[in-house]
């Protein structure tokens, strides 16, 4: 039977605003996926990112570099927000837009997933497409372009060297962790993109306790197919990723990556976006390397936005 307890909960409470529903995401456990080699004592969880409204990581960010555009100011009446995003920071950028009332614009490489260009004009952004081939690169430089012919007309947020990007985790993501593990956690495991979720989860979590290890993942190879993360030695370096900061970087092939996102639904019944299994298929690796420990993941997303794309597209 349905025991009504914590689950009646949202059915007594309503929010002034979709944006007050940003963070606070869950924390689940992996089970199934854990190899039967790993030491009992090695636990390993999972951020559940996709319960953001926008549906990733990227509505933290998003909305703290909205707040301090307005503190600072800058966002008068007539701007247009404009960025450069591989896709989930132009969804979050748009819903925050859309419930501001505030125009957005992004430019993104073309070969991102149809949903995501669909999802971002849904909410009214404007998008422009950019040379696949240059990748996050080519959206940036087109960016910079067009905000230098109409500087009065764009406020240009940068992700990648914008502070209130790993703030916005620094202020929520890393408290959240903290007391979801009951300060248990030992490592931190996030994919890289702009930086901005592993600085600032990992900078709050090492002042909770400096033994915490940060790890970082990346693309082994600078062309892949993991949308989201970034090969840092081949493109533009963002201004906010310090890599001195992380105590490790591991790297992960398009293919294993797309193998552990596929068995995430399978096994676990999470429906997540490839990077969430590149970096399931980091930490365990590591798992392995522990006698005992507390690992916790970050899922950027779900698989909902990939469903045209590989892994599972057959
Ligand atoms: N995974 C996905 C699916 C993403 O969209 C992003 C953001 N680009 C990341 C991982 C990496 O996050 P961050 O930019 O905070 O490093």
């Amino acid at each position: 039977m349905w025991v009504l307890g914590q689950h009646d909960e949202p059915y007594r409470k309503h929010r002034s605003s979709i944006l007050n529903l940003v963070g606070n995401t869950p924390l689940v456990r992996i089970k199934k996926l854990i190899p039967k080699d790993i030491s009992p004592k090695v636990e390993v969880y999972a951020k559940l990112e996709s319960f953001n409204p926008g549906g990733s990581v990227k509505d933290r960010p998003a909305l703290s570099m909205f707040l301090s555009a307005m503190q600072e100011g800058l966002l008068k009446e007539g701007k247009v927000v404009i960025d450069a995003t591989s896709g989930n920071t132009g969804i979050a950028l748009a819903m925050v837009g859309a419930s501001l009332g505030v125009s957005v614009e992004l430019a993104m490489p073309a070969n991102v997933s149809e949903e995501r260009k669909r999802i971002i004009k849904a909410y009214g952004a404007k998008v422009y497409l950019t040379d696949p081939l240059e990748g996050t690169d080519g959206a940036i430089l087109f960016v910079r372009e067009r905000v230098s012919k109409e500087p009065e007309k764009y406020v240009y947020l940068d992700q990648y060297n914008n502070p209130a990007n790993w703030k916005a985790h620094f202020y929520s993501t890393g408290i959240e962790i903290w007391h979801q593990t009951g300060g248990r956690i030992t490592h931190l495991v996030a994919g890289i993109g702009t930086g901005g979720t592993i600085m600032g989860t990992g900078r709050r979590l090492k002042i909770y306790n400096p033994e915490i290890q940060v790890i970082g993942v990346q693309p082994a190879y600078p062309f892949h197919g993991i949308e989201g993360l970034k090969h840092i030695e081949s493109s533009i370096k963002p201004g906010i990723f310090d890599e001195t900061f992380l105590d490790r970087t591991m790297f992960v092939e398009t293919e294993q990556a797309y193998e552990m996102t596929k068995r995430l639904a399978l096994e676990e019944a999470i429906f997540a976006g490839q990077s969430s299994g590149a970096a399931l298929y980091a930490a365990l690796e590591l798992a392995k390397e522990l006698e005992e420990g507390v690992i916790v993941v970050i899922f950027p997303d779900g698989g909902e936005k990939y469903l045209s794309t590989a892994p599972f597209k057959e």
